[in-house]
């Protein structure tokens, strides 16, 4: 399964928890240890990671936003390309919401509005 971290993460915190890997335990039941996601590797001090998951269909490509246990050299900003992460991995879908995108999407149709209202003003006048 191919995967992709998501940037500008690190400020989200989990509903009810402290950490993201407290809260992916609790969602799975998982007392044993984990070990990192990514394929090749076996390290076990790891973190709840955010990563998108591309999906591809005949009309458009998504993706979706999970929770993953990660170690900090796979959970790192600068690592950036795609990686293959182990078949048995689960994923905790994440809703995470990027609020920067709808800040912007609401400024742009605030604007829309006004200049559809002043210029229904300046038929009328
Ligand atoms: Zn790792």
């Amino acid at each position: 399964m191919l995967v992709q971290n998501v940037s500008g993460s690190a400020g989200h915190s989990p509903p009810k928890y402290r950490t993201w890997i407290q809260y992916y335990r609790s969602q799975f039941k998982i007392k044993h240890a984990l070990t990192c996601a990514e394929y090749n590797c076996t390290r076990t001090d790891i973190h709840g990671a955010h990563i998108n998951k591309y999906y591809f269909n005949y009309i458009k490509a998504y993706h979706k936003t999970y929770i993953i246990p990660l170690c900090p050299k796979h959970n790192n900003p600068n690592f950036k390309q795609s990686f293959y992460i182990k078949c048995n991995t689960k994923l905790l879908e994440c809703n995470y919401i990027n609020y920067n995108f709808i800040i912007k999407k609401y400024i742009i149709i605030y604007l829309l509005v006004i200049l559809i209202l002043s210029y229904i003003k300046i038929k009328l006048y």
